[in-house]
């Protein structure tokens, strides 16, 4: 019987297996992380691809299963089994990771795998197909959001294959994509939580104006209390200056779940719910910079990764700061 609550569905078109291995592109001295193994069908292809497979696997009886499956094969000393959640492992270094994951760890094992401090060649992740197409969307398609930025500033992303829910057993509800994402070398040098902060705000509604976003009073007053903490800080250190005193502020929590709140969209010509008085003299300040980079009129939706940057660059330059 499988569990559902762990996202338990079988690949049990063995055509599909290999296929999704031969996209991989496994060497045969590729040290193969698997997340997610199950009963073993991916895994065993894995062992015949490459040089070992590590498994990390929640179920113990998923583990018992699959250690049963290779026992006294030549396979089992090329396989190691980590019974645990994925999340709360720390991973070892591997060349390619290869997985058919439960869905609902998408969000934050993708950015676990994309901050893994080793360096690897790929993964080829099987994602729902929605999620997959948000990691992939381009600036202009409909399900471009904070995720397709975020993920594509660390990563070349691609779509692979599409798999429908009929190779599965149980079929889940919805059909899966399995996607390519290889992590950029070298990685890009942005401070991670200042860009989270800033994508955070620019998708509070990616079909808003950036104008309007930066209007509310909510944001206004954020980057007013950001900037005035940071002021103290750099006032009570006194005397140390320069950047990295100025990285080191206000580091919160990462928060990279996933961004469904911004999905919704529609409501392009309501007035913002908050007012518009506020900040005053700090929200001039703000204004500047998106006049300065002519982002005014702009929307997120069809911004690309370039112009994030460099207008989170023109906030920085102006002591402004998101996180
Ligand atoms: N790889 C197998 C296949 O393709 O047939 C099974 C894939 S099934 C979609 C997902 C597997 O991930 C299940 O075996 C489940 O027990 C396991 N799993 C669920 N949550 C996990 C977690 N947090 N960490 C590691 N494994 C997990």
């Amino acid at each position: 019987s499988f569990h559902k609550s762990k996202g338990q569905h079988i690949l049990k078109n063995p055509l599909l297996v290999d296929s999704i291995v031969q996209k991989a592109g496994i060497k045969s001295t590729d040290v193969i992380l698997e997340i997610g193994p199950g009963t073993g069908n991916l895994t065993k292809k894995l062992l015949e691809a490459g040089k070992e497979v590590i498994a990390v696997e929640l179920d113990s009886r998923m583990v018992l299963e699959l250690q049963r499956r290779f026992q006294g094969t030549p396979l089992s000393n090329r396989l190691k089994v980590i019974q645990g959640d994925v999340l709360k492992t720390e991973l070892p270094r591997f060349d390619i990771c290869v997985a058919n994951i439960p869905y609902q760890i998408s969000s934050p094992l993708t950015f676990k795998l994309l901050f893994h401090p080793t360096s690897f060649r790929c993964a080829v992740i099987m994602y729902q197909r929605e999620f997959a197409m948000r990691l992939v969307a381009q600036p202009g398609d409909n399900l471009y959001c904070r995720l397709s930025v975020n993920t594509q500033l660390y990563a070349r992303v691609s779509h692979l294959l599409k798999v429908g829910k009929n190779n599965f057993r149980p079929p889940p509800k919805v059909d899966s994509s399995v996607v390519r994402i290889e992590p950029r070398k070298p990685q890009p040098q942005v401070n991670k939580k200042e860009w989270d902060g800033f994508l955070r705000v620019c998708f509070i509604r990616k079909n808003k104006t950036l104008g309007a976003i930066f209007r509310q009073k909510s944001v206004v007053l954020m980057l007013e209390k950001n900037f005035k903490t940071l002021q103290a800080v750099l006032a009570s250190l006194n005397g140390v200056t320069g950047e990295a005193a100025v990285m080191d502020v206000g580091d919160q929590s990462m928060g990279m779940e996933d961004d469904d709140n911004e999905m919704e969209d529609d409501d392009e010509d309501m007035e913002m719910d908050e007012g518009q008085g506020g900040g005053g003299e700090f929200k001039e300040k703000v204004m500047n910079v998106l006049k300065e980079g002519g982002f005014e009129e702009k929307r997120s939706s069809k911004l690309s990764q370039q112009e994030f940057l460099y207008l989170l660059s023109l906030f920085n330059k102006s002591g402004i700061h998101f996180s």
